[in-house]
């Protein structure tokens, strides 16, 4: 994560950063979480810290208003929570979904370790389910046309989504449909 989005989520008290990092201020000597609704700093007065720990040893005390002592201090997990609520919303944009996560400031590699440690799959795995059962959802309860579904589950041609779904099913989606009749 860069300093610069770290800044952005204190400016927007935004909840999602809580647990991920602090951000202390050098005038009041006092460190929040990011959602904190105490009145914003100037940039150039606050530091940031992985975890109250460290901002607790750099001399800082807790906010009395955010309770930053009181935090659970999970940071992996609340990245993996935060990648898996990013998977959920946009599965079906790819190029959408790898923009965010990699704006997330870790490496892909690093989000992949964290997230198959939480959740026992990875991000690729788990967004590859979700477009599989959607997928498989319309086949059955739609009678939208397989190139139709194909685009709205996030793959950009049909022929990818034929690769995909025999690899996962071993059948094809219009197999899939005339075995489950609507
Ligand atoms: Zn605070």
């Amino acid at each position: 994560m860069t300093e610069e989005e770290m800044w952005q989520a204190v400016l927007r008290n935004d909840a999602e950063y809580d647990g991920i990092f602090f951000y202390a201020v050098k005038t009041t000597g006092i460190y929040c979480r990011p959602s904190c609704k105490s009145r914003p700093p100037k940039r150039e007065n606050i530091c940031f810290f992985e975890n109250s720990e460290q901002a607790r040893q750099a001399g800082f005390r807790p906010c009395k208003r955010c309770r930053s002592d009181l935090i659970d201090y999970q940071p992996m997990k609340q990245i993996a929570e935060h990648v898996k609520r990013k998977i959920e919303t946009l599965y079906r944009e790819q190029a959408k979904l790898s923009e965010e996560v990699n704006g997330f400031g870790v490496t892909e590699r690093r989000i992949a370790d964290i997230f198959k440690d939480e959740y026992g799959m990875t991000p690729k795995t788990y967004a590859d389910k979700l477009r599989l059962d959607k997928a498989k959802q319309f086949l059955i309860k739609t009678d939208m046309k397989i190139i139709d579904i194909a685009y709205s589950v996030g793959f950009g041609s049909l022929s990818a989504f034929y690769r995909f779904f025999e690899k996962e099913m071993g059948i094809t989606p219009s197999e899939f449909r005339k075995s489950h009749p609507i």
